[in-house]
């Protein structure tokens, strides 16, 4: 059974009541930018408080600043205006889970969906699998406060980021909802 008709539905109830939020403008009202991860227990929108309009949230799996979130970010101040940037991570995120040489093997063996038990991913499928995703850095995580300090530092190097914006280093804890500040990282990321 397909999630399909339920999304439908969704949409139809939220766009009955869409009301002023059609007047909203292009550029974010609040000015600022949170990269995150994709994870289904995040809710960017609640857990900072945002209202369509407010922020640019941009989301991939770990909310690894790889090179089409910088992408996202540089779009984000250079043609949108953003002025503070967020990045977070969390804990119990999939991305500590596996590496490069997991992925690449399990995607080796078939394309089925693998197992998660007590040793990490295990593949249940049957093949054929791929090789392409060998030639994928899957920017997987061993230490949250090191991501996110590695991630901040590289947004911050970056030659198209300009040093007036602040880029904030969290990790968003899965037990208790809270935003934990990785001080490394803020300092990272700080404007000059
Ligand atoms: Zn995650």
């Amino acid at each position: 059974m397909s999630v399909l008709p339920e999304v439908i539905a969704a949409n139809a109830e939220y766009a009955a009541s869409f009301g002023d939020r059609s007047e909203l403008a292009l550029p974010p009202a609040r000015g600022f930018a949170i990269l995150t991860c994709m994870d289904a227990r995040l809710d960017p929108a609640k857990y900072a408080g945002l209202r369509e309009g407010d922020a640019h949230v941009i989301r991939n799996a770990g909310g690894r600043a790889s090179d089409d979130a910088i992408r996202s970010f540089v779009i984000s101040y250079k043609l949108l205006g953003t002025r503070e940037w967020f990045i977070i991570h969390h804990s119990d995120c999939g991305m500590e889970f596996f590496t490069d040489e997991v992925i690449r093997g399990l995607l080796a063996n078939s394309l089925e969906t693998a197992a998660l038990g007590d040793q990490g991913f295990y593949d249940v499928g049957t093949g054929p699998g791929a090789r392409e995703g060998d030639y994928i850095d899957w920017l997987t995580i061993s230490d949250q406060a090191t991501s996110v300090t590695e991630d901040v530092r590289r947004v911050r190097n970056h030659p198209l980021v300009p040093a007036r914006i602040p880029i904030y280093g969290y990790i968003y804890d899965v037990k208790s909802g809270l935003l934990l500040e990785v001080p490394t990282a803020t300092e990272v990321g700080r404007a000059s």
